[in-house]
């Protein structure tokens, strides 16, 4: 695999030039805080309009609308688990979030998407950890697919920066 199909960056996700990007929602797919809140403020009333009509979605599962006002053609929305201390299949449930985003890129011949920190937030997995799952099951999927070309990791904080640079690094 070669390593420039993995980028970082630091930001927010609503500015960012990609084919997708992927929303950290939650199971009702209506909107939320964190950068649930920001997407749907930057793409639009419509997103919602779209949203209603997905019927929700399962953890661990995604799904894709359109960008609306977005630079992005597509956002793909995935629920990460909350974190209740490690017990409840939290691990497996994120790796499926990066996985069945990837999936979906895959399927709609997406170039470039980019993914914020799935469950970071008010979902408080662990950030390192998170990281690492993100980066793992992303040059897995890399590693056997010709798309996504590019993946963007789309860091909030410098100390979220530093995390995944850690990780890249290695
Ligand atoms: P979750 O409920 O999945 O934890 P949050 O939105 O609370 O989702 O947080 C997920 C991550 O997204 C956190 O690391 C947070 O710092 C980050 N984040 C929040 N707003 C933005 C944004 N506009 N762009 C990129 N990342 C963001």
């Amino acid at each position: 695999m070669k390593k420039e199909r993995i980028e970082l960056v630091k930001g927010d996700i609503t500015t960012i030039d990609a084919d997708a990007i992927v929303n950290a929602a939650n199971n009702s797919l209506l909107g939320g805080g964190g950068v649930d809140g920001a997407i749907h403020n930057a793409a639009g009333p419509d997103l919602l309009v779209e949203c209603r009509t997905l019927e929700g979605c399962e953890t661990g599962k995604s799904k894709i609308t359109g960008g609306y006002s977005l630079k992005a053609k597509y956002i793909i929305h995935t629920v990460g688990p909350v974190w209740y201390g490690g017990h409840r299949d939290e691990n497996s449930l994120l790796a499926s979030c990066y996985r069945t985003s990837l999936d979906l890129a895959k399927e709609y011949n997406i170039k470039t998407i980019a993914f914020p920190g799935i469950s970071t937030g008010a979902y408080r997995f662990p950030k390192n950890l998170a990281a690492q799952i993100a980066v793992n099951e992303t040059k897995k999927f890399l590693a056997e697919n010709k798309y996504p070309e590019k993946v963007i990791f789309v860091a909030f904080s410098g100390e979220d920066y530093q995390s995944y640079r850690k990780i890249l690094d290695q």
